[in-house]
């Protein structure tokens, strides 16, 4: 029998599970405080459960990590786990500090299946979708390691390898969790999925969870799109922002949404794209964030340089949008945005192979 990994279970299912076993509802909160505030991970170490308890969460559930492979530490101070899930399939996070705050950058699936033209795990293909007990799993191991050094995370972004709204469930009970004070207790603004534009998987995140959406735009219209961001093959920029804005108007509490742009020097940083893409989001809430291309090997694309980029803001800025440029970190160590690889067993191509 496979057993049940706690990690993968929100509140409402852990509760639902202990009910199943015939417990009360307040081992509950206790299972959360052993796991995500003692980090205590042996049940036989749980003292406050009853030893029939305890023999019996031994045979029918676990709490289980994959193996940290590597952690590099680049020179600006930003580290980087290569996490195993089996023998084929890693999965990279990125650890971020900045004066203010201390940023997590996490994976949702191994590979990607979008392709995304620039992007090094869109080249590496797609393996499968990380259990919500992987997701979290990454939480816990940057944790443990940063309290030791007294260095916290204040932010969790969906950033890493994949497409967060093509794992949607994992993604959704995830975030509970990170929301959760019984577990990590973040803010709703300190989560951020981002994504490349599933339109459908928007709708629904708009009603499911709170946290903040960050979109992979790339390009101020859709023959650009189509090219450096595939999906937008199937759901165009027009259906994109009519998703967007649905995002922004639910709930009760006030919504904005970061645009990620990347610089690509002669492909989408001229000034008439920067006038397209301030016209584009002109009547939206939205924040752009122009992120310079970090280079990978094989890659076609080469970044903007500053004054490019220094310009493309001042555009966008002189027409009401409010815009950011993110300095590249974590570039020594291939820690910086985009260039997260892992080690993928590629399904996708294995299907093509067997289609032709
Ligand atoms: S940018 Fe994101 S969605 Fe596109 S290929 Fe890379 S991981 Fe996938």
């Amino acid at each position: 029998m496979n057993k049940q990994n706690l990690l993968s279970l929100n509140q409402d299912a852990l509760n639902d599970f202990f009910v199943c076993l015939g417990e009360k509802h307040y081992r509950t909160k206790q299972m959360m405080q052993w796991i995500y505030k003692v980090h205590e991970f042996d049940f036989n170490k749980m003292f406050n459960f009853s030893k029939p308890l305890r023999e019996e969460l031994n045979k029918i559930a676990c709490i289980e990590f994959p193996r940290v492979v590597k952690q590099q530490f680049a020179l600006d101070k930003v580290i980087k786990w290569v996490l195993a899930l089996s023998k084929d399939n890693y999965i990279e996070m990125v650890y971020i500090p900045d004066k203010d705050r201390g940023t997590l950058c996490i994976s949702s699936q191994v590979g990607c299946s979008l392709a995304c033209s620039f992007c090094s795990t869109g080249m590496q293909g797609f393996n499968k979708n990380l259990r919500t007990a992987e997701i979290i799993a990454q939480v816990l191991i940057a944790n443990k390691y940063l309290n030791s050094k007294v260095k916290c995370i204040s932010n969790v972004v969906f950033m890493g390898m994949g497409e967060p709204l093509l794992n949607e469930q994992a993604v959704y009970n995830a975030c509970d969790l990170l929301l959760d004070d019984l577990a990590f207790g973040l803010s709703r603004r300190k989560v951020t999925i981002s994504t490349s534009g599933i339109v459908p998987a928007i709708l629904r995140m708009s009603k499911r969870t709170p946290v903040s959406l960050a979109i992979s735009l790339h390009a101020p219209n859709n023959k650009l799109r189509d090219k450096l961001v595939p999906v937008n093959q199937k759901y165009s920029i027009e259906e994109l922002l009519k998703a967007c804005k649905v995002y922004l108007n639910a709930g009760t509490q006030e919504r904005h949404i970061l645009f990620e742009y990347v610089m690509l020097e002669d492909v989408n940083d001229s000034t008439e794209c920067a006038n397209k893409l301030a016209k584009l989001l002109k009547t939206i809430s939205a924040k752009v964030n122009l992120i310079p291309f970090n280079s990978f090997e094989r890659t076609q694309y080469k970044s903007s340089n500053i004054q490019t980029i220094k310009k493309f803001q001042d555009i966008l800025c002189q027409q009401g949008i409010r815009t950011m440029m993110r300095r590249t970190r974590g570039e020594d160590i291939d820690g910086a945005c985009g260039q997260l690889s892992g080690r993928v067993l590629n399904k996708t191509k294995k299907i093509h192979a067997r289609k032709h």
